[in-house]
């Protein structure tokens, strides 16, 4: 069905499940009824009203121009659009009064809706959400703001301006509040800082937020320094794009582990980490067996399903400290940082490779073959493990020894696990594809 298809959003619509639902209709409700009493009590001046063009014009052009530079970027990334417009909608909320504020972030995001997310396929409901978030933002910054007296006249005083740095707060806090308060009822479980954000996100807002203070405080007193606040924002828009660049290098697309370049610069460290603190870690080499005839019997892109879901279940198979990578072709690495030295921690990195082999071996991976539907069975691995520091004290030398560990795996009938000074393993079950 076309992503885009009336059918294919209202169905996204129900998925969200109806604690999600009530909570974020009651959001939209509340900004709703902030944006219409604030136009009634304060209706628009002339003043006023001038601002508010010129803001919306500002974040027009923004827009615009940022397009530009967003399209290079998802030539090379398939992550969302980075929105940086809050520089105009916080300027906008602490210069005009709230009703009129309300009509520059709706007029600003249906906008952006018209440019850049429906474009992306975003569904409707989650854009209504986001600026409704904003709306409710951008009205707590203004009461902090008009709470102190208003805008900073000049240098000279430092309330205002305190006022100006606990609006930012005010907005960064109801905003990523209301947005983690919708992730966390739509996945519930999630972890705290997913929900939060990276920090690194949070700083690009609180830059984004200072500028749109810069552009409110211009506006209010010489307007032709406004256009100074442009080149800033489009510039910020590149850092994002080099963050986003980097991140993309350091994943395998098939697989959406870790490159083999990211892994061992990863477990590099943590061997060096491991090392000085005088602890154990493990490495495990995995290599999926007789893989060739997975793509001759089923086709390469089955081959890469198979692929996919194998480093699905091996991420799944260990704790979220251990490092897993690709490492290239059918084959897998995983660092374990935290094992107890001597026997003891290569009982416990066997206990893990014993664990995913198993994990795999049972696996049924659902895949479109020229020839229809079919389920894939009787996947196996073999694993090879060594131990810092019994069998190496740098990544290289226990790699090395990791792999030797493989190819007794692979020479003992496949489907096995061998650990480097362990040879002692269950007897191995042959492949049956
Ligand atoms: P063994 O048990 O000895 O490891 O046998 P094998 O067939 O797995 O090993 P071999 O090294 O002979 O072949 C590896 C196969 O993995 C051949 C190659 O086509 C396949 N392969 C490597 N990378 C990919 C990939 O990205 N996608 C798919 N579909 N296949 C891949
Ligand atoms: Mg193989
Ligand atoms: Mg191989």
């Amino acid at each position: 069905m076309d992503d885009t298809s009336p059918s294919r959003t209202r169905w996204e619509l129900w998925g969200v499940g109806h604690r999600l639902l009530v909570f974020a209709v009651t959001v939209e409700v509340a900004a709703a009824v902030s944006a219409v009493t604030g136009l009634v009590g304060t209706p628009p001046g002339g003043g006023p009203l001038l601002l508010a063009l010129a803001l919306t014009a500002l974040s027009v052009v923004h827009t615009e121009l940022a397009t530009g530079i967003e399209r290079s970027r998802r030539r090379a990334t398939e992550t969302s659009y980075f929105d940086l417009s809050s520089v105009w909608t916080f300027a906008a909320a602490l210069l005009l009064p709230p009703g009129l504020a309300a009509v520059v972030i709706v007029v600003v995001y249906t906008h952006l809706w018209h440019r850049v997310w429906a474009p992306a396929r975003v569904p409707l409901y989650r854009h209504v959400y986001t600026t409704a978030t904003v709306l409710l933002a951008a009205r707590a910054a203004h009461e902090v703001v008009r709470t102190a007296g208003g805008l900073p006249g000049g240098l000279a005083d430092p309330a205002a301006v305190t006022a100006i740095a606990l609006a930012v707060l005010a907005y960064v806090v109801v905003n990523t509040v209301l947005v983690g308060a919708a992730i966390g009822l739509a996945q519930p479980g999630i972890a705290l800082r997913e929900l939060v954000g990276r920090w690194d996100d949070v700083a690009l807002e609180m830059a984004t937020l200072c500028m749109g203070a810069l552009a409110a405080v211009a506006l209010g007193s010489a307007p032709g320094l406004v256009a100074l606040v442009l080149p800033p924002i489009l510039v910020l828009h590149r850092a994002v794009l080099v963050r986003q660049l980097e991140e993309e290098v350091s994943t395998d697309a098939k697989t959406g582990l870790l490159t083999a370049a990211t892994w061992q610069a990863e477990a590099a460290r943590a061997v060096r980490r491991v090392q000085r603190a005088g602890t154990g870690a493990g490495v495990l080499i995995l290599d999926l067996d007789h893989f060739k005839i997975v793509n001759d019997t089923h086709g390469h892109l089955a081959g890469d399903d198979v692929l996919a879901a194998v480093a699905a279940e091996l991420r799944a198979g260990v704790r979220e400290r251990d490092v897993v990578g690709r490492f290239g072709g059918e084959e897998f690495v995983v660092l374990l940082p935290e094992l107890p030295l001597g026997a003891a921690g290569r009982a416990e990195l066997w206990q893990v490779a014993e664990r995913l082999r198993d994990r795999v071996a049972r696996m049924d991976v659902g895949v479109d073959t020229p020839g229809g539907l079919r389920t894939i069975t009787g996947i196996s691995i073999s694993i090879g493990g060594a131990a810092v520091p019994t069998d190496g004290t740098t990544l290289d030398q226990v790699l090395r020894a990791a792999d030797t560990s493989l190819y007794a795996a692979k020479g003992a009938g496949r489907n096995a696990v061998r650990i480097a000074a362990d040879r002692h393993v269950p007897a191995p079950r042959g492949p049956s594809l």
